[in-house]
């Protein structure tokens, strides 16, 4: 039971295994898809809020700067301005532009405004009175410095030699007479751009020509470098830097992490420029830069800093990289928004994607078992009712056989039935004979009688006598031809029933056919009154052949008695009619209480076994019956009971 329970699950199994194939991959097929959709989705979400970003920033950013970038060419118009600068030992020239620097520099929101000497020395200072003023500081190593005396405007950010604080330099040079005579430099502070920074998951980068950080929303990002950035993405505007448009380092291979970082040439240049003080210009911990078809810079770096270690050290998260040049201002400002949230949207969508797909994997699953024990047991059913019908068909062809044979049986039977009835017909017959022999030849010796004396009378002429003889012989043959009746009654084969028997002529053709052995044994029979006002169903001979059977019984059962005494008692009904006859034999064993109305059943030598059967069909199919019990006073007593006739119904 358990193997082919075995072999059923596993038949299943494989007769299943196309389908769960199909549906594993489809599952494959579909978080393929819905990983590539997810993260084409939020990738362009995350890229468009990075251009968001960037933009944001770059307008704030310009708008900080562009507030003050024509301040220092308005300052070298001043003329206190020129005035210190003809005049540079002049305290009050000192004082003057002092005093002057300090108040436009607070009316304009700028964070210092100084004037340079043509040897880059400070001359005047709006902080002046301040504990670390510039004044007296040499500055002819900037390059905004440089740039204004070369004729043009400058600009440069920069970290703050005194202050340490970064910061953007404009400068402009301060002309007399087509000479210029100093330098005139506004400096904006940078450090609350990044504090008004909010957003959480993206961070702005601000770095000059050589890809050095200066400005970062993560502080630990500042002074190092990015190395060079390829233009990407749509909202790369591509611009030149003019002038300082970057020399892009291409030491290393442009795929390799480390490609376009600064040499120690270049740092050593930075260095000397003083512009991010003594900071080192590590390179940030990249791992991997890729580029990818939509044209995204993906970089992956470490954004955990662990200061116990140089480099590469601890947790790494992977960016988006937008950036912009803003060629007027020389830097470029980049976003790198973190792709992490990218990640758990894309396990969130695959998780919701793959478990309605699991669910709806799990429902075609459980309908198609379903659909399959449905199929085999509808199988099974048709193979069961297929089954029983043979069988029915079966049986019914060995039902009808039977039945016909039965038929048949039934037919033999009753033709057999009516032969044995007239058999024992027959056997009555020969009774019947001797009893006509024993009636008739009284009369036919008293006609004999009549015959001769009517000769005698005659020849003596007394014709009156003659006549009462012949009256006498005609009596005589009315009384035979009376006795000849049962014969041909008895001869004719059976009939439906008649119009029915009265009880007194049953009486009388009995008395005929028995008067024979009954004058033999020395026997008689004892009759009830009333007979002739009763009559019952049936017609004579079969009723006369019933009662025959009973005295002829009844006469051999008490043979050897000295004088047999047979009684018949009557019991009337208004619907039937019942005859008891008694005889004074041995009684019914209880064997043959049992089985006397069975065929054949004899006691006797030469008996038959037939003249009960007989008699029992013959009172039922006249709707009567025939019992047989012993009397309780002794002998045999058989009850004959048969529909009683109204006088309308006979008549
Ligand atoms: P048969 O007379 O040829 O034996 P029956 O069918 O008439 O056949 O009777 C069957 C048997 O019933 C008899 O052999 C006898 O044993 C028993 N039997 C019938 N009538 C009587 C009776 N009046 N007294 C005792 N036995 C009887």
């Amino acid at each position: 039971m358990k193997r082919t329970d075995s072999f059923l699950a596993s038949s299943a199994i494989r007769a299943r295994s196309p389908l769960i194939l199909l549906l594993l991959l489809g599952m494959v097929l579909l978080a393929f898809a819905l990983y590539n959709t997810a993260r084409m989705q939020a990738m362009e979400r995350i890229r468009e809020q990075a251009d968001a970003n960037l933009s944001r920033y770059i307008v704030s950013l310009q708008y900080q700067l562009d507030r003050h970038r024509d301040l220092p060419r308005l300052l070298a118009n001043q003329q206190q301005l020129i005035n210190l600068l003809e005049h540079p030992d002049d305290a009050q020239s000192i004082d003057i532009a002092n005093r002057y620097l300090a108040w436009v520099n607070t009316t304009m929101g700028a964070t210092d405004s100084y004037v340079l000497g043509t040897d880059g020395m400070t001359l005047a200072a709006s902080n002046w009175e301040q504990p670390h003023s510039f004044i007296g500081n040499d500055y002819s190593f900037r390059p905004y410095f440089q740039q204004a005396m070369e004729g043009g405007a400058g600009r440069y950010f920069a970290l703050g030699n005194t202050s340490r604080v970064r910061g953007y330099f404009f400068s402009y040079p301060v002309l007399q007479a087509g000479q210029i005579i100093g330098v005139a430099v506004v400096k904006v502070d940078l450090e609350d751009i990044e504090e008004d920074w909010s957003d959480p998951s993206q961070d702005i980068l601000v770095m000059d020509e050589d890809g050095v950080i200066f400005i970062s929303t993560r502080a630990y990002w500042r002074f190092r470098t990015l190395g060079y950035l390829p233009e990407t993405g749509r909202s790369t505007v591509r611009q030149s830097y003019g002038n300082h448009e970057p020399q892009l380092r291409q030491d290393r291979p442009p795929g390799s992490p480390q490609a376009g970082w600064l040499n120690e040439l270049d740092i050593a240049r930075i260095t000397a420029s003083r512009r991010y003080g003594q900071a080192p210009l590590l390179p940030l911990d990249i791992i991997r830069r890729e580029l990818t078809e939509q044209g995204d810079l993906l970089l992956t770096l470490v954004d955990t800093p662990d200061t116990t270690s140089r480099r590469l050290s601890g947790r790494a998260g992977q960016y988006l990289l937008q950036s912009r040049l803003l060629p007027d201002a020389g830097m470029r400002v980049a976003v790198l928004a973190s792709l992490r949230p990218l990640q758990s949207s894309l396990f969130k969508t695959l998780g919701l994607g793959l478990t309605f797909y699991l669910i709806l994997a799990a429902l075609v699953l459980f309908f198609s078992a379903r659909h399959r024990m449905k199929q085999h047991h509808q199988a099974e059913l048709k193979q069961a009712h297929e089954a029983l019908e043979q069988r029915v068909r079966l049986r019914t062809r060995e039902l009808t056989d039977a039945n016909q044979r039965l038929q048949q049986e039934i037919e033999q039977h009753h033709q057999t039935q009516n032969q044995l009835i007239q058999t024992a017909k027959l056997a009555v017959l020969g009774q019947l004979s001797a009893g006509i022999n024993h009636e008739l030849s009284q009369p036919i010796t008293a006609i004999r009688h009549f015959a001769d004396n009517g000769r005698k009378l005659l020849t003596r002429g007394k014709n009156e006598s003659v006549a009462t003889n012949l009256t006498e012989i005609a009596g005589l043959a009315d009384r035979m031809a009376s006795i000849l009746q049962p014969l041909r009654e008895f001869a004719r084969p059976h009939q439906e029933t008649g119009r029915g028997v009265n009880l007194q002529h049953l009486r009388q053709g009995v008395m005929v056919i028995m008067g024979g052995q009954l004058e033999q044994q020395q026997a008689s029979i004892i009759w009830p009154e009333g007979l002739e006002s009763l009559w019952v169903a049936g017609d004579i001979g079969r009723l006369e052949q019933v009662l025959v059977n009973l005295i002829s019984n009844a006469l051999q059962a008490m043979a050897g008695q000295p004088s047999p005494r047979i009684e018949i008692t009557l019991d009337s009904h208004p619907q039937w009619v019942r005859l008891s006859v008694c005889d004074q034999g041995p009684g019914l064993s209880p064997e043959a209480l049992a089985h006397v109305f069975e065929p054949f059943y004899t006691t006797k030598p030469t008996g038959m076994g037939l003249g009960l059967s007989i008699s029992h069909r013959i009172v039922h199919s006249l709707d009567g019956r025939l019992e047989a019990a012993n009397h309780p006073q002794g002998g045999a007593l058989f009850t004959l009971t048969l529909p009683s006739l109204s006088p309308q119904e006979h008549s």
